[in-house]
């Protein structure tokens, strides 16, 4: 789970990490109002969705006047805001950050993340911090520091130290350098994050060390331990179709392809829109309605699937194991019923009660295309999604 800037930094000032002062705003005049109130020379207006460059998209502005932070507030609320890591439609903003505008002296960066070849908690840190971090990663890996912190004695004094001397701190404020450092790792650790960054960290000009981005998502794993960070969830941030499926307990992933997929079991998924590929085309989503699918779920599935405007048809590939195929079938067929089913489907199933599944299909009456391997499930649907069928 994402959640926004001002939500990351109001956790990260739970662990004592400096962060400017700010309102989340929702119209212009909280906007003008949050100004007023946090007094002072120079505002930043901050789009709050849930991705990263905003800056270079447009979506973070330094106001000098009160007049400037309403003229901004009206140009990034309601904004299609497109960044790198937004796909070319963009992500419309519905929320701001009105906060202090801070004096930077330097950018510093400031991140961890899980590290599964470890399988510790990994720091990264490096001097070159704000826009260009990619760049960084990409062009000058060396200048990026990594210390794998020991799960029993979480970071330690000297490697904290260490740290921050290598990303330039200077002496002065290597103590403030090590709170901001542990306090990040044990708000990691404590919120059971997958990540948390800070970037840029900055060093004000009377070397002071101020978060002023922050970015934190959630192991939804562990999500039920923390109703508190559950209840920042916004979902206008996910996709309608993924909200949906989440009611339903459905595993739904929308994808840009044509063919809609219904599978059981995650593997199974992965292996079904690798096979459609194979054969030509690209599965519209990923769907795992799990081991225990009703016809309730299967309907919602199709329903679901049959939302998206791209649709051309509809995969069904289910290994009857726990799951019978019969119980499936009458699914699959209440389901088409119900959502009067306008695009081909084919269906593959395999094991316990197969022929009392595929009889049930087959005396439906529906135009139901009945497939008995994967190989010929994928060419049947690439085809019935082309017309040729
Ligand atoms: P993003 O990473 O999405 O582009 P940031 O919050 O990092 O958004 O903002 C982009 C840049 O804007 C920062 O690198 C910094 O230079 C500047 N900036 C952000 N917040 C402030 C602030 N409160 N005061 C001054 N400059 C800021
Ligand atoms: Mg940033």
């Amino acid at each position: 789970m994402k959640i926004h800037e001002y939500q990351a930094k109001e956790i990260l000032r739970r662990y004592g990490v400096p962060t400017p002062q700010g309102v989340p705003c929702f119209t212009v005049d909280e906007a003008v109002k949050a100004a007023q109130s946090l007094g002072g020379k120079a505002w930043v207006v901050k789009a709050q969705i849930h991705a990263g460059g905003r800056g270079k998209g447009g979506g973070v502005k330094l106001a000098k006047t009160i007049d400037e932070v309403r003229q901004f507030a009206g140009q990034i609320l309601g904004m299609q805001l497109v960044t790198h890591q937004t796909g070319a439609q963009g992500q419309q903003v519905r929320r701001l950050l009105v906060e202090e505008g801070a004096n930077i002296a330097k950018e510093l960066y400031v991140g961890m993340v899980v590290d599964r070849g470890t399988q510790r908690v990994c720091l990264m840190a490096s001097s070159e911090g704000g826009m260009d971090i990619e760049e960084v990663a990409a062009q000058t890996p060396e200048k990026i520091h990594k210390v794998f912190i020991d799960p029993a004695a979480g970071l330690q004094d000297p490697e904290a130290d260490d740290v921050a001397r290598k990303i330039g701190i200077p002496e002065s404020s290597i103590p403030q350098a090590r709170a901001v450092l542990q306090g990040l790792h044990r708000a990691f650790w404590e919120t059971d994050a997958s990540l948390a960054e800070i970037n840029p960290l900055i060093l004000t000009g009377d070397g002071r060390l101020i978060a002023l981005d922050a970015k934190v998502n959630f192991d939804d794993n562990a999500l039920y331990r923390h109703p508190d960070l559950e209840a920042m969830h916004d979902l206008d941030e996910e996709d309608p179709a993924e909200v949906e499926a989440a009611k339903s307990d459905l595993n739904y992933i929308q994808l840009d392809g044509t063919i809609g997929c219904l599978v059981n079991g995650a593997g199974l998924a992965m292996a079904t829109m690798d096979t459609i590929k194979l054969y030509g085309a690209s599965p519209a989503n990923f769907l795992d309605v799990g081991g225990g699918a009703t016809t309730e779920k299967v309907t919602e599935a199709f329903k679901i699937m049959l939302r998206n405007p791209k649709l051309q048809a509809i995969l069904v590939n289910i290994f009857g194991g726990i799951m019978q195929c019969d119980v499936i079938a009458e699914g699959i067929v209440a389901a088409a019923r119900e959502v009067r089913l306008s695009v081909p489907l084919v269906v593959r199933m395999k094991g316990t009660n197969e022929d009392l599944g595929k009889k049930i299909l087959a005396d439906s009456g529906l135009p139901i295309i009945a497939a008995d391997n994967m190989a010929d499930a994928a060419q049947r649907v690439v085809a019935a999604s082309k017309g040729k069928n």
